[in-house]
């Protein structure tokens, strides 16, 4: 009766029948655990002893929980289990950038981005010592995309399925525990568009914030730029970071390469963002990959400059990894990143003009570490080779 409002079990092929009715646990909120507890007979404070040993503790069995009465054990390992992502294959960049490559219950892969101190911004301001601690990791929130951004790889595989609120978390929670770090910073900047997958992404905010001690304030969610998502995240007053995908100023560069532009153009978009910072009163991020020639000249730094006088904000500029697409080729191949150079003089521009810029740095461009870019890679070599990969065997490494 009381966890009606609990995530419905999705079958995953990998389970065995058995384990097809039990309720998995990971994903599931301080409340919902409480609640949990009480519709099976135990008391309130089980939940938070479930919540302690799921997020804080990492536990992955409930044999580990010692804390937790035999009895109650008992009862857990008959009706939950706890999933899993699984780790497929781990790539270190010789700037430190390692990329994960999951394997999820159905059989499809994700990855995750670590970004070690020092790579992930270069950021003037940074003092030395929280740069230092600082340890990033870049999460996804869907398999694939439906956005079609012409410049990202995740966007050429088309969209296969929103990430479940326990995947989201699981992706920490894994990176935690093959590297034996405290990630201080998260950015979902991963693959798929978080605000296609509000609620799942938000309720994971929530269990990162309550029971995996990272504040709010660290925590970026990164958007293409969906306005009525961006509004609901000012009703509800959320706290986390907000970042926008913005790469033009202009309708008509923006439209060519993010199709979504054409549903909300630049106006909408940067007077709901106006709303969103008069409510949250937090500065948003706007995110700026640069392009030769397209939106890199100096009528597009005055108009960056005109949008940071209306909204106080942080401008990141994206130096642009070019990626192999299959489905378009033609933009793709238009598509060129503006020299080093010529970024430097941009970013001074804005800088003269008192903005705060961060570039960020082309860390792990030798692991493919731009969103998607392995799994794409991986897919293609599992085509090419035509033969199954054995299920939880390691994928070779390059
Ligand atoms: N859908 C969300 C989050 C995923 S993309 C969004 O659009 O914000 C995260 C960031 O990486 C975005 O700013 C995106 O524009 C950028 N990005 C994607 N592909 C890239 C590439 N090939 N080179 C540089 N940045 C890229």
């Amino acid at each position: 009766m009381f966890n009606i409002f609990l995530q419905p079990y999705q079958p995953f092929i990998k389970l065995y029948p058995l384990e097809m009715n039990k309720l998995n646990l990971k994903g599931l909120t301080l409340q919902e655990l409480e609640n949990y507890a009480l519709s099976i007979g135990e008391k309130k404070f089980r939940g938070k002893q479930l919540f302690d040993w799921l997020y804080n503790k990492e536990a992955t069995s409930f044999a580990e929980m010692s804390s937790i009465a035999k009895p109650f054990r008992d009862k857990l390992t008959e009706n939950c289990i706890i999933n899993s992502i699984e780790v497929i294959d781990i790539r270190e960049s010789s700037d430190g950038t390692k990329k994960f490559l999951f394997e999820l219950e159905d059989g499809k892969r994700i990855e995750s981005v670590l970004i070690p101190p020092r790579t992930a911004f270069e950021n003037p301001w940074a003092r030395e010592e929280e740069d230092q601690k600082r340890l990033t990791l870049c999460v996804s929130t869907q398999v694939g995309c439906p956005l079609d951004c012409k410049f990202c790889a995740t966007g050429s595989m088309g969209f296969l399925r929103n990430l479940t609120t326990g995947e989201i978390i699981d992706q920490i929670l894994q990176v935690k525990k093959y590297t034996g770090k405290r990630i201080s910073n998260l950015v979902y900047m991963g693959m798929g568009e978080p605000l296609l997958n509000y609620d799942r992404v938000m309720k994971s905010i929530e269990i990162i914030t309550t029971g995996m001690n990272i504040a709010a304030r660290r925590i970026t969610v990164s958007t293409v730029g969906l306005v009525p998502e961006i509004r609901r995240m000012a009703e509800e007053n959320r706290k986390n970071k907000l970042a926008i995908s913005l790469h033009s100023l202009d309708d008509n560069i923006r439209t060519q390469l993010l199709p979504i532009a054409k549903k909300y153009g630049i106006e909408e978009l940067i007077n709901t963002v106006y709303y969103y910072y008069k409510k949250v009163k937090r500065r948003p991020t706007f995110e700026y990959i640069l392009f030769d020639g397209l939106n890199d000249r100096s009528k597009d730094v005055q108009n960056l400059i005109k949008l940071s006088r209306r909204i106080p904000c942080k401008i990141n500029i994206i130096p642009y990894h070019k990626v192999k697409s299959t489905q378009h080729l033609m933009i793709n191949s238009m598509l060129r990143p503006t020299p080093k150079d010529r970024i430097e003089r941009f970013v001074q521009k804005l800088r003269d003009a008192h903005i705060s810029v961060f570039v960020r740095s082309s860390a792990g461009e030798d692991i493919d570490a731009a969103c998607g870019q392995l799994v794409i890679k991986e897919e293609r070599r599992k085509l090419k080779r035509n033969a199954s990969i054995v299920k939880h065997s390691k994928v070779e490494i390059e």
